[in-house]
């Protein structure tokens, strides 16, 4: 009983299984491959929702469980809806709360469902393939998620293998409670950390009429090298014609090697998490910015990036916002990190659709190598710079203050570099190629008026200097890494991130 969301692909990848398309659903059309921003209980932390569309996000989602607890799918109903309740008009996904119940200790499983009480009040609660398609049609997101259960990943065998049919058992309640004909339904292939079960589970959700399938219980703990391995088991055997979702992956290099597979839609809290904590996503590697070298540093967080932040704050504004324990500091990180994501994603595509895809990849991977020693750091830097705008010394001597416009106001930088100068270097990068590589959004912003006056110097020099000055040492690495489904603030009780 559900709506199809029609997924089409436009370009399939010529060396991997990557794949460019687009996923209809009731309120737009997502471009996929797709990074979904994390909204767990009805808000992008720290981002207020009209950035969503400026960071590049084109669906969002939302958890099942924790909006039912708090504020209760009822009262969301009453106020309109999810979407008129946290005031966005973007597509929203809603998971089906089965991993957050299954991270609970104390729980009771049955065919039926899950009994638990909250971890706030102690209230006695039941969750099963029935209610909680109930709350998510309630809530009216635009698309629901199969209530499955996720296993932790050393669950042996025998034990994995009941899950998984009774994972099918509950995926076939699930169509058979959902009758909301606008709000397309995902399936959740399970298995653990075995292949055999990986294909069963496989086999049993896509024998189903859903219309999307998802692979949950990874990123789970397991690390990168089992998550390839399960991945390399599952995807060649996933339906093309239907979105495929890899939940709860987010890491840069983990989201080229799941597009490699033939993945085209991903969630993770990291981007969101790791702004808060100051860790901070560039086309030059990540930065901590809470890092004592930024302390002076002029400079944009990434030159190569047209966000909000890095078109009018320098990386000392944002260090001292940090050292102060300001909100903002927050803001102006998660408005960058989900623009580098937005921006990753949309080079996915525009490599995809050119041919480029495994090139990128490569730069990706030298960028966010598993260890440092990996190398090719500095060629990948150079080849992002070359997207990057064109960018001059500042002077030491040149202080005055300019307030002809809304650049960055660091000052002795703005004044340095003159218009003409930068158009005439700007011709450098081929337009049609720059044009082509980024996402609409950019693009918009890149139109006269979106683009202020930020080309007009509020760039310096190349782009990544402070990390040049000083290469990312180990300690400026936040500990979380891959398992970043939920954040543990975020998503009480999850401790480990999703599936
Ligand atoms: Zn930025």
């Amino acid at each position: 009983m559900t709506a199809p969301a029609p997924f089409k692909v436009k370009t399939l990848c010529r060396s991997t299984a990557a794949r460019t398309g687009t996923l209809q659903l009731a309120r737009g059309q997502v471009q996929t491959p797709v990074f979904m921003p994390v909204g767990t209980q009805g808000a992008v932390r720290a981002l207020p929702p009209h950035w969503l569309r400026e960071v590049g996000a084109q669906i969002i989602l939302a958890n099942t469980y924790h909006l039912h607890q708090r504020p209760g799918e009822a009262l969301v109903e009453r106020l309109g809806g999810l979407h008129r309740f946290m005031a966005t008009d973007l597509p929203i996904l809603t998971d089906s709360g089965g991993f957050q119940v299954f991270s609970l200790r104390k729980k009771e499983i049955s065919e039926e469902g899950v009994s638990f009480a909250y971890e706030l009040d102690g209230k006695k609660t039941f969750l099963s393939p029935e209610t909680s398609m109930a709350i998510q049609q309630t809530l009216g997101s635009d698309i629901a998620m199969a209530f499955d259960e996720c296993l932790p990943p050393e669950s042996d065998f025998e034990t994995t293998r009941r899950s998984v049919d009774m994972t099918a058992r509950w995926a076939e309640r699930c169509l058979k409670a959902h009758t909301k004909p606008e709000q397309s339904l995902f399936g959740i292939v399970q298995g653990g950390m075995y292949g055999e079960l990986r294909r069963r589970s496989l086999a049993q959700i896509t024998s189903l009429p859903f219309d999307g399938y998802a692979i949950g219980g990874l990123s789970v703990g397991e690390g990168p090298e089992k998550m390839n391995a399960m991945l390399a088991e599952t995807m060649p055997h996933m339906p093309t014609d239907k979105a495929r979702y890899l939940m709860g992956v987010g890491r840069p290099q983990d989201l080229v090697d799941g597009v490699a597979t033939g993945i085209d839609m991903f969630d993770c809290v990291i981007p969101t998490r790791h702004a808060r904590g100051g860790a901070i996503y560039t086309f030059q590697g990540r930065i901590r910015i809470t890092h004592a070298k930024y302390r002076r540093d002029s400079y944009p967080i990434d030159t190569a990036c047209e966000c909000y932040t890095c078109r009018n704050f320098s990386r000392a504004y944002l260090h001292h916002l940090f050292e102060i324990g300001e909100v903002l500091g927050s803001t102006l990180a998660t408005i960058h990190n989900l623009r580098f994501f937005g921006d990753l994603m949309a080079k996915v595509r525009a490599s995809i659709d050119d041919g480029t895809f495994a090139a990128l990849r490569k730069d990706i991977h030298a960028l966010y190598p598993e260890k440092e020693e990996e190398g090719g750091k500095e060629e990948a830097r150079r080849r992002f710079a070359e997207d990057a705008l064109p960018v001059e010394k500042p002077s030491k001597s040149d202080t005055r203050p300019d307030t002809s416009s809304k650049a960055v106001r660091t000052e002795g930088r703005r004044s340095e570099v003159r218009p003409e100068r930068a158009e005439s270097r700007r011709s450098e990068v081929r337009p049609e190629r720059a044009e082509s590589r980024r996402s609409e959004p950019e693009r918009a912003a890149r139109r006269p008026e979106g683009r202020d006056a930020r080309r007009d110097g509020a760039r310096n020099e190349g782009p990544g200097r402070g990390d040049k000055r000083a290469p990312a040492r180990r300690e400026d690495k936040p500990r979380e890494g891959h398992s970043g489904r939920r954040d543990g603030k975020d998503s009480r009780p999850t401790k480990k991130v999703r599936r």
